[in-house]
């Protein structure tokens, strides 16, 4: 059985972010999407309502499954018996981070391997950033992510006013 974990942020989850989970289900058994708690990043969602999103858009996908996790990636990774942390590629600009932060993993934990997945020609354009930015500016970004995570973002936005 082999197992990889699929870690971000997923702020919210993206058409994009799927497409990367159901491609690595044809290298690994088994692929958990696996929610960062506490990325350093500003969020929209709390860890809870990304977990629940994530859950709602991968309960139809074989193979794939959701979670949270607080700790270091490679110290989850390990935990639930994971040889790989995958990871997906955009342009030019998301290399150097990816890089430096598989680097950082492999010198912590050399027995596991990242695997970056580059982005699907139909998924390429897609961001989290960007399905943020549309919501806020009243667009429902139907392209970019499905109907639920859709009814999260009016709700989240007509809350805030
Ligand atoms: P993080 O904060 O860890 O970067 P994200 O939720 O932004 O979390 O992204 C999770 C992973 O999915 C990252 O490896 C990111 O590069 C990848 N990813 C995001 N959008 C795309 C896309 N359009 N195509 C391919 N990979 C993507």
């Amino acid at each position: 059985m082999r197992i990889a974990i699929y870690p971000g942020s997923f702020d919210p989850v993206t058409y994009a972010h799927l497409d990367i989970a159901r491609r690595a289900t044809r290298i690994f058994d088994r692929v958990i999407m696996a929610v960062f708690d506490r990325p350093q990043k500003r969020l929209l969602f709390s860890t809870e309502e990304r977990l629940r999103l994530l859950r709602a858009v991968t309960a139809d996908m074989a193979n794939v499954e959701a979670t949270s996790y607080e700790m270091l990636t490679v110290e989850f990774a390990r935990q639930v018996g994971a040889c790989a942390i995958v990871r997906g590629l955009r342009a030019g600009s998301d290399f150097e981070a990816e890089f430096q932060m598989a680097q950082v993993n492999q010198t912590i934990e050399p027995s596991i391997e990242v695997v970056v997945l580059m982005a699907g020609r139909q998924y390429a354009h897609i961001s989290s950033t960007a399905v943020r930015e549309m919501a806020s500016l009243g667009r429902d970004p139907v392209e970019f992510t499905p109907p639920v995570v859709i009814a999260a973002l009016r709700e989240k936005f007509a809350q805030r006013g």
